[in-house]
């Protein structure tokens, strides 16, 4: 007899990029699909060095269960940061730690969202969010969405449309997939319609901090009056994502709701990884580390810039993102990209299909580039393989 699973079992996809992730562990794989970091930065030495220091010095505490708000220290840190960076208002209290800001997203859903209830979205967005809120049976509606962020005109007609909304999920620096940022203009329109409409809004910034050029705007929490806009943040890409550390940070009112959910989904996140990245904040410079990556980013997005510039037919467009992880291409409207990327795998370069980036409408001729995780070889090999592939099928 066959298991009677959850509904939600079937309504969720596996994703396309964790099977391409699959693929290109192969070695000689060029890979632009992932959006992992640099694996060469990521400071093992220090780690141990902070790592003996702990057990040392905390073993057993650092070993034990702990709180489910987070080790203290930590969300002093976190606090401090944002409020410096963003322009917040947060004290430590303000702070949640989660389980990669991943966990942040799916206790949103968790806390806002039931059956058929609608979550506004930009159009392209994080496939993983749309796969976390999908399991709570939601639908989605995507706004329209420019080089400034979201209209907010649409979104506002769209709210007038969907009184069933109950949440709008943005990403507002260096966008996964299209690597664009925020106005500040719109940072500040997006507060004042959740403020008008009582919808809350969840800030998800995991790539803030990779910042190559321009300036480092406030947080459209920054503008929140009425404590409607709930931010995320991790330590993924400013230090190591194995960890999966990350954290919700919102008026306490409302985290008193994620930490009730959270207790149901692990209790608390990792003891030790929380204190032993304290540990290391103490011990070591990350600033020094966090401009170690914007350099070797920002070297590899100018070598994929300049490539794509080079090799891609002139009919192609893309984003010129002034930090983060990825940029986003689009073909011209008649061209399919699947066999496009067949192609390129059998090339043995990777990289991820646009499709799976939009909840709802069904857009075949964009795909995203990731360049944080491949040397500079690497790419120009890649994209010169990718041209070639995509002479062959736009100039027929
Ligand atoms: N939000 C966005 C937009 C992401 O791209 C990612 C993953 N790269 C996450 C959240 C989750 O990251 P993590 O769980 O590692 O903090």
């Amino acid at each position: 007899m066959a298991l009677k699973f959850a509904k939600r079992v079937a309504d969720i996809k596996s994703s396309e990029v964790r099977e391409l992730l699959k693929l290109t562990e192969q070695p000689d794989f060029i890979s632009f699909a992932g959006g992992l970091p640099a694996p060469e930065l990521f400071p093992v030495a220090e780690i141990k060095r902070v790592n003996e220091l702990l057990l040392e010095t905390e073993g057993q505490a650092a070993l034990q269960y702990s709180t489910t708000e987070g080790f203290e220290p930590l969300r002093e840190w976190i606090a401090n940061r944002m409020n410096q960076r963003l322009q917040t208002n947060f004290t430590k209290d303000n702070i949640l730690i989660t389980s990669g800001s991943q966990q942040a997203i799916d206790l949103t859903g968790k806390i806002f969202l039931d059956e058929g209830d609608v979550v506004f979205c930009e159009s392209p967005t994080y496939l993983a969010a749309l796969n976390a809120f999908r399991a709570y049976g939601c639908e989605f509606v995507e706004v329209a969405t420019d080089e400034q962020g979201m209209v907010l005109e649409d979104l506002e007609a769209k709210i007038k449309q969907y009184p069933q909304a109950k949440l709008i999920y943005v990403i507002p620096e260096f966008q996964n997939p299209t690597g664009l940022s925020w106005g500040l203009e719109r940072r500040q329109q997006l507060a004042k319609l959740s403020a008008e409409y009582q919808l809350p809004v969840l800030e998800d910034n995991p790539y803030g901090e990779l910042r190559f050029e321009g300036e480092t705007l406030p947080s459209i929490k920054h503008f929140d009056k009425v404590g409607n806009v709930i931010c995320t943040g991790t330590f993924s890409k400013i230090f190591c994502p194995g960890y999966r550390i990350g954290w919700l940070a919102g008026e306490e009112g409302i985290l008193q709701h994620y930490t009730i959910m959270k207790q149901g989904t692990d209790l608390h996140s990792n003891t030790k990884a929380q204190r032993e990245i304290a540990t290391y904040l103490a011990q070591y410079d990350i600033d020094e580390h966090i401009t170690k990556i914007r350099e070797l980013y920002r070297h590899r997005r100018d070598t994929m810039l300049q490539k794509l510039d080079d090799v891609f037919p002139k009919e192609v467009q893309f984003t010129r993102p002034e930090g983060g992880l990825f940029v986003w291409v689009t073909l011209p409207e008649h061209v399919d990209v699947t066999p496009i990327l067949q192609d390129c795998l059998a090339e043995k370069v990777a990289f991820v299909s646009g499709e799976t980036f939009y909840p709802t409408s069904q857009k075949r001729n964009t795909f995203r580039l990731n360049f944080s995780n491949m040397p500079e070889d690497k790419i120009d090999i890649g994209l010169e393989k990718m041209g070639r592939v995509l002479r062959k099928y736009l100039e027929n």
